[in-house]
This record gives structure tokens, sequence and C-alpha cells, in this order.
């Protein structure tokens, strides 16, 4: 939106966190509210824990079509939200809330990001075995979407430390509430893990390992672990082809990274906000080449 065109019926949003000045969100959404002719634009605000109560009651009180949240203020801004949706609830994080009139619902769209991601390389969740691994935040985001979209059986694999317990109190409440059957594994038990990727159909990293600058890195140490017929999905999208895509692409397996990913949980947040689907072409061809 030129400025010009910034009148007194402007509605704002935006991102709130700490860091945010390289977030890539501001120019998504800006880019798909001019293209569509939508009156709002939406903004970047560096905002930690300490002051994250007093801009939420801001953003609530002026009218705001609602906000983005990224580290380290998505499970801390439950807190000020009047409505949880059952994903974000699951996954115990928000990184989406919508002002509807002044009441705050908070929603989670980085795990559909993922499956979304997932569905566009033309892979179907529904009834297969995917092991997952990582147990941070992102690796919840897509375990709990995965589990919401059929998957059957979902492995989650970290190391021994103190993420591996909340490993476990996620997999219990992820098989509480869906039909998906959750095991969790440690990382370093190098012939369970083998074992449990023979039975799958997608492997997804969720971890940090082999991102930049650690690039030669991978959390798979035996490449001969990923056989025939595996997908390998990264989350990592820097570098854009990982150690780990780099392992399987050696073994003639199909992989992708987690750029589109960011793209999808900007769109199903669009959706939110505005009732209207992101020009996602547009979008990906100006910023996700
Ligand atoms: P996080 O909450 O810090 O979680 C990091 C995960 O990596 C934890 O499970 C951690 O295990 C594990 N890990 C870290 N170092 C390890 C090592 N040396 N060996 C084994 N496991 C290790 O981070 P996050 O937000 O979930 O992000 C994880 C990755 O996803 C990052 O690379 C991030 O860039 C990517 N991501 C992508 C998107 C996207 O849109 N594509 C969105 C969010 C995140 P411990 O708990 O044991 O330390």
């Amino acid at each position: 939106m030129h400025l010009q065109q910034i009148t007194g019926h402007t509605r704002f949003g935006g991102l709130l966190g700490s860091p945010v000045a390289h977030s890539l969100s501001p120019a998504m959404h800006n880019l798909s509210f001019e293209t569509l002719g939508i009156d709002a634009v939406y903004l970047a605000f560096d905002v930690g824990q300490e002051k994250l109560g007093e801009t939420v009651r801001v953003f609530r009180d002026l009218n705001t079509y609602g906000f983005n949240l990224t580290m380290p203020d998505k499970k801390k801004v439950m807190e000020y939200l009047d409505e949880i949706s059952e994903a974000a609830g699951l996954i115990g994080a928000v990184n989406t809330v919508v002002n509807d009139n002044g009441r705050l619902i908070g929603h989670n769209t980085d795990g559909t990001g993922y499956t979304e991601s997932v569905r566009e390389q033309g892979f179907d969740l529904k009834g297969k075995e995917v092991t997952l691994l990582g147990a941070g935040g992102a690796a919840r985001a897509a375990a709990v979407q995965m589990a919401l979209d059929g998957v059957k059986a979902l492995h989650i694999v970290n190391r021994r430390s103190p993420s591996f317990i909340e490993a476990c109190d996620l997999a219990d409440r992820i098989s509480r509430h869906t039909s998906c059957r959750v095991d969790v594994t440690d990382l370093g038990d190098e012939s369970a893990v083998r074992s449990l990727l023979a039975g799958s159909d997608l492997l997804t990293n969720a971890t940090s390992v082999g991102m930049a600058p650690d690039t030669d890195a991978s959390p798979i140490r035996d490449p001969s672990m990923l056989e025939s017929g595996l997908v390998v999905s990264d989350l990592i999208y820097h570098p854009r082809r990982t150690k780990l895509m780099e392992q399987a692409q050696e073994r003639g397996l199909k992989t992708f990274n987690g750029m589109y990913m960011l793209l999808w949980q900007g769109a199903a947040a669009f959706r939110l906000w505005t009732g209207r689907e992101m020009p996602v072409a547009l979008v990906r061809e100006r910023y996700f080449r």
C-alpha cells in the first residue's frame, strides 16, 4: 500500500515478537492486501514478554484485525486471549490472533502451514506413518496438525533432554484427542530409530540440526537408515538444501524444505483475518524464489 492510500478507515495488524525485523510476514501480507484491494496494513513490532500484555490490550482496543506472534511470545500470549482453537490448545502455543470486535481468538497456523506444504508435494497424510525428529515449538505444531489431519501413527524422536518429558506429555495429549497412535523414542537409540524409519512413509526433521551456520550437520548420523520409498521433509529453509536432504537425495529419495510451510502458515492467517484467499502464486513468485 502506498502512503497516500492510507485513510481514516485503514485497519492495521502485524507481528509481535523479538526479534522481528528479519520477518517476511509484512511483505507477504501487505502485497496480498494491496493485490486484493483490502484497506489494511501489516507492521512488525519488537515486543518481548514483559510488554506483551499491554500491547495485546492496545491491539484489542484499537480495533485491529488481529496479529501474529513469534518467539518468545507464542505461549505467553495465551494468558491474554478470550478463546483458543483446538489445535492451538493441543500445541500449547498461538501464532495467529483474530480480533473479532474486541474478542481475541488464538489459532496456530504453523501446523496447517506444514500439512498444507506436505499436501502441495502430492503427499496425502491420511492413514500414513510419520517419524518426526524434534519436540520443540515447530515439532509440536507439525505433530498436532498431522494427527488432526489423519496420520495413523506418529513416532516422535528427540534426544534425552528436558524436552523428552514434554514430548511424552504431548504424545499423551494427542493420543487422547485424536485417533493417531503416538510414541516417543530417544534419538540416541539408533536401532530403534532405524526400525521406525523402515516402517514410515514420511520423515519430518523439526530439529534445528542442519540450520545455518551449522550446515554440515544432520540429525541422521547413518544415511543407510533412509530406505527407499521414504519421503524426507525438513522444516529448515536456510539453507534451502540441508545436509539431511542431501543424504536423502543421494539415496534417490524425494525431499522438500520448510520454505512453503512459512508461506502456507501466512496464507492460513490471512484467511482467518480477511475470509479471503492470499494470492499465493504471486507471493511465492515475489518472495519465495
Ligand atoms: P526449538 O523450539 O528450539 O526446538 C529445537 C528442536 O531441535 C528441539 O527438539 C531440540 O531438542 C532439537 N535439537 C537442537 N539441537 C539438537 C542437537 N544438536 N541434536 C538433537 N536435537 C537437537 O526450535 P523450533 O522453533 O521448534 O524450530 C526448529 C526448526 O524448525 C528450526 O530449524 C527452525 O528454523 C525451523 N522452523 C521452520 C519453520 C517454517 O516455517 N519452515 C517454522 C518454525 C521453525 P532439545 O529440546 O533436546 O534441545
